[in-house]
């Protein structure tokens, strides 16, 4: 069974994060990294590929100035290839470019099963999967707990908030997984060193049959129109506990709105 995977790589949340007053997005130099969320979405495709007995793991990703450096974290745990999108065109591109992006790369691979995660955890809007999933005319399955792949079906586990739904479709389809649907593996020495040579297609706009008019702030129909700094974290107050603590505590959580 061959599966997509989509990696988005991100700038290293541990390190500061900038905005560009100008254009009001995130200042994106230097190296990228995989996004935490999609390790999970990796792992899972790893691991049903392997229950098939057969198959392989793409990895699909677009990111400015040909990074790859996320994607051979997803090589170096097993992840037999991967396709990058980069392109100068693609600067300022909402989800929906993006998922016009990503589309066109996932078509030229006809996976059985795409897999992406429920949402980044820099841009979050947590809607590029789903219409990945309706550019391609997949069925998508969002929230997955719990994914199975047998007779030409996949079920899931749909997350709830009471719980969860057992969901099935007919493949080839879109899932996006929680995390925690299952324990990304560490990329081993061996395979650290076996992604360096694993091959990496790098496409721009063109080879993808898109137009620059499509893609990129051109393409966008989002616009961020301001960016601010959040507001640093105050001091807090202190409270002596004189006998009366607890009705401190209770007015500080009812001007929170929480009792
Ligand atoms: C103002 C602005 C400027 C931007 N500029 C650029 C730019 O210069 N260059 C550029 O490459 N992108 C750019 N982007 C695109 C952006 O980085 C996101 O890829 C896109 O907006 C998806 O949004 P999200 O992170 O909210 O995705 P979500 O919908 O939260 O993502 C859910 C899942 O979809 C998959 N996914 C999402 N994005 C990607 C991706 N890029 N590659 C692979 N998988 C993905 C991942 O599995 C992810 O966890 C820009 C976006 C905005 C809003």
């Amino acid at each position: 069974m061959n599966v997509v995977v989509c990696v988005k790589q991100i700038p290293d949340p541990a390190a500061p994060a900038a905005l560009d007053p100008q254009t009001h997005t995130l200042v994106r130099e230097g190296k990228l990294i995989m996004d935490d969320s999609d390790a999970y979405g990796v792992e899972m495709g790893l691991q049903l590929a392997d229950e098939a007995g057969g198959g392989e793991v793409t990895l699909v990703s677009m990111a400015p100035a040909g990074e790859t450096s996320g994607l051979r974290t997803a090589l170096a745990m097993g992840a037999a290839k991967a396709i990058l999108v980069s392109d100068d065109a693609l600067k300022g591109s909402d989800a929906l470019s993006t998922a016009k992006v990503l589309a066109k790369a996932i078509e030229r691979v006809q996976p059985d099963l795409v897999i992406a995660a429920t949402e980044s955890t820099d841009g979050y809007t947590g809607t590029t999967p789903v219409q990945v999933a309706e550019l391609l005319g997949l069925p998508a399955i969002t929230f997955a707990k719990k994914v199975s792949v047998g007779d030409g079906r996949v079920r899931v586990d749909r997350q709830t908030e009471a719980g969860y739904d057992e969901v099935e479709s007919p493949l080839p389809a879109v899932v996006t997984v929680t995390a925690g649907v299952v324990e990304p593996r560490y990329p081993s020495f061996k395979g650290i060193m076996a992604a360096k040579s694993k091959p990496v297609e790098q496409l721009t706009v063109a080879d993808l049959g898109l137009d620059a008019s499509q893609v990129g702030a051109a393409g966008s129909r989002q616009e961020v129109t301001e960016v601010v700094p959040a507001d640093e974290r105050g001091a807090g107050e202190i409270v002596v506990d004189e006998g009366d603590g607890h009705e401190h505590v209770v007015r500080f959580l009812e001007q929170l709105k929480l009792v």
